[in-house]
């Protein structure tokens, strides 16, 4: 992190402000250091150019983990004051989720060509390239940045990626060029200055949250008024497959070792891949509508190794919930969000869109 973009964070506990304190550096930004609370005088650590500002049972179970040596390094301390040290079941399936993404993401980590048709997709017609430039704008749940990146190809003032897991490391690293500020945040425990934040987005990340309307809800009172929010779910319309095979399937699957899942996750992907082969034939014979009613033919164009990521994705995530519209529309009808719009989207999803 660059080390003014403290100026963007506030405390998880009381929401004042925070003091860095850089350990060490590397070009302009601060690679290790620590970051307090003027107020409550809690502490938690930059590790990697990252803030990791989370509560103190996850960053013992999302973060201790994998970067012992700096808590060894710097006697770091997560052990809790004044509180039990047993997690909640919805911590519990938030570091379990998290684990999974950050296995995900870490395991295939590129930004494709393809992601830019695939961003245009996803915000039109609620958000644009002219909305993103000079905007601050905050990712909610950026996993390697697959969005993000472009919030920084079209010229953000400042992208600010938030994720529970190790997936940060990947957007970090991807966004790198671009300045960004990327935080290991709990989406129930937002610590950014919401004054400072033009435009707020969330995609597919809601639908794998313990409670989404309170992860929704959060973001929202984080808001200043005047700013943007956009978000995209899982929709039930148009998604029998992963309604009544996926979920039945996912039973067993999301039980598995995650390793043992992603090596089994070649089985489906070389089946996909096969059709692609089928799709990109047809339309190569001019036969393109055909093509298109291909099952899978939207994988057509995307590398091998990404159809065995989505399906690991699809198989190993926790819990994902797919709504129905209405559910959605109360989800804006209580936020009292204005100018709210809800639409469907053409692969599966609900995009809804609000001013606060
Ligand atoms: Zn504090």
């Amino acid at each position: 992190m660059i080390p003014k973009d403290v100026e963007y964070l506030k405390c998880i506990n009381c929401g004042h402000d925070l003091l860095l304190k850089v350990f060490e550096t590397e070009k302009d930004e601060c690679v290790e250091g620590k970051l307090s609370c003027k107020h409550c005088n809690e502490e938690w650590p930059v590790i990697n150019a990252i803030p990791r500002l989370l509560p103190k049972n996850l960053l013992k179970n999302l973060v201790l983990p994998y970067h012992k040596d700096f808590f060894d390094k710097y006697h770091f301390d997560v052990s809790e004051k004044n509180r039990s040290d047993k997690s909640s079941n919805d911590d519990k399936l938030k570091s379990k989720t998290a684990q999974s993404f950050g296995f995900e993401w870490l395991k295939y980590p590129k930004i494709l060509n393809q992601f830019e048709k695939d961003w245009e997709r996803y915000f039109h017609p609620f958000i644009t390239r002219k909305d993103i430039k000079g905007s601050v704008v905050a990712d909610f749940g950026c996993g390697m940045a697959k969005h993000g990146y472009f919030i920084g190809k079209y010229a953000s003032k400042k992208y600010i990626g938030l994720d529970l897991s190790e997936a940060t490391e990947a957007a970090y690293r991807n966004t790198k060029k671009f300045k960004p500020l990327i935080v290991q945040a709990d989406i129930y425990h937002i610590p950014l200055k919401g004054e400072k934040i033009d435009i707020c987005y969330s995609i597919g990340v809601l639908h794998h949250l313990p409670n989404p309307e309170n992860g929704f809800i959060s973001i929202i009172k984080n808001m200043r008024k005047g700013s943007k929010i956009f978000m995209w779910v899982y929709g039930q319309r148009g998604n029998s497959r992963a309604l009544y095979l996926y979920n039945p399937i996912r039973f067993v699957t999301t039980r598995m070792n995650r390793k043992f899942l992603y090596n089994l996750c070649h089985i489906p992907a070389i089946a996909v891949h096969s059709l692609n082969s089928v799709s990109k034939g047809l339309s190569k014979i001019g036969l393109k509508k055909s093509a298109r009613l291909i099952p899978f033919s939207y994988y057509t164009d995307f590398p091998y190794t990404f159809k065995v990521s989505d399906t690991f994705d699809t198989l190993g995530t926790p819990t994902q919930i797919y709504y129905k519209m209405s559910e959605i529309d109360s989800w804006f009808k209580h936020s009292k969000l204005k100018k709210y719009q809800l639409e469907y989207d053409v692969v599966q999803g609900i995009k809804g869109y609000g001013v606060k």
